[in-house]
């Protein structure tokens, strides 16, 4: 999906790093180019990436990535990219992993609602559970919430569920099952595809990560997890990634009473937020 249009002047940066969990999927740091501090953001936000593209003169192309990097991080935005391989390759994307560290490209100043909600209609604390579903690279934007709220000291219950297609191509996962044994997250990761060569000695959970929600025996994998029911009361539920885990994850949850940011209360409460990437 393009980005948004922003009207301000883009400015430049530079790769400053670059990591391959497989041939389509990196983690990639870009600093200003001019060594200034990274601009303020909030955790959810995406930066606005933006290359002249071969054959297409002065022209930017712009798209935009959510920002895995907590706002406490000020040399580098942090993003999680997947090459757009099929059913053809994506026209940015395909420039992007072509590219090296060292490399410049332009960006815009973040933007985007897709928040951490602190408070609820009424001004009251949200002080409910944090349960973040994500898909894919879906999962950045979780990145920077539990980077940030682990560095604000928030008491705040977090539980991050995260769907990928093999074993691989779960990115972060060194990094969320040490936050989840110091005990600061619960962290359920689950592959669609154990079969595949990537998934070899996976022995953890199964299926898609909407999977996670669905009762079996009574209780679902994210309410074993969290030693209790899951409600709008105590729950709210963030989701990020595919249009189809969005879709599946509304389903399973509005029959129990959630409701989404789409679909608000009258009187301005929700219980699940949504981030689609295309
Ligand atoms: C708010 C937001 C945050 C995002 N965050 C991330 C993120 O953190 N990480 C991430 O990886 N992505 C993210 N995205 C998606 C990202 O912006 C791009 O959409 C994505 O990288 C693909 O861009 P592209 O130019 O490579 O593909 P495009 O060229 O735009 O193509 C998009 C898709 O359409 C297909 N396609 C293109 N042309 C045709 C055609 N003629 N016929 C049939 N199919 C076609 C391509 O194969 C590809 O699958 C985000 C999107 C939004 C809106």
């Amino acid at each position: 999906m393009s980005a948004p249009q922003q009207q301000q002047q883009p400015s430049t940066g530079r790769i400053t790093y670059r990591q391959d969990l497989t041939p389509d999927l990196a983690i990639i740091r870009i600093s200003p180019s001019d060594g200034s501090p990274v601009p303020d953001f909030k955790p959810g936000q995406f930066l606005t990436l933006g290359l002249k593209l071969d054959g297409e003169g002065d022209k930017i192309t712009n798209r935009a990535y959510s920002i895995a990097s907590p706002p406490e991080q000020k040399q580098y935005f942090e993003l999680y990219v997947k090459w757009a391989t099929e059913p053809v390759p994506g026209k940015f994307t395909t420039a992007l992993f072509r590219m090296k560290e060292g490399d410049q490209l332009y960006w815009r100043k973040p933007a985007g609602a897709f928040t951490i909600e602190e408070k609820r209609p009424d001004g009251t604390p949200d002080d409910r559970a944090l349960v973040l579903v994500a898909s894919g690279t879906g999962l950045a934007p979780f990145i920077s919430y539990v980077l940030h709220l682990k560095a604000a000291g928030s008491k705040r219950k977090i539980a991050l569920l995260h769907g990928a297609r093999n074993a691989k191509e779960l990115g972060y996962r060194d990094l969320l099952e040490k936050i989840a044994k110091d005990g600061d997250i619960v962290y359920l990761p689950t592959v669609s595809r154990p079969g595949e060569p990537a998934s070899q000695g996976w022995t953890g959970h199964t299926g898609r990560v909407e999977s996670l929600l669905v009762p079996n025996g009574g209780k679902s994998e994210l309410e074993r997890a969290l030693g209790h029911k899951v409600a709008p009361e105590n729950s709210m539920v963030y989701i990020c990634g595919y249009q189809g885990t969005i879709d599946s994850v509304v389903s399973i949850l509005q029959p129990l009473g959630f409701v989404s940011n789409r679909n608000k209360r009258r009187d301005g409460s929700f219980d699940i937020k949504i981030e689609t990437y295309g």
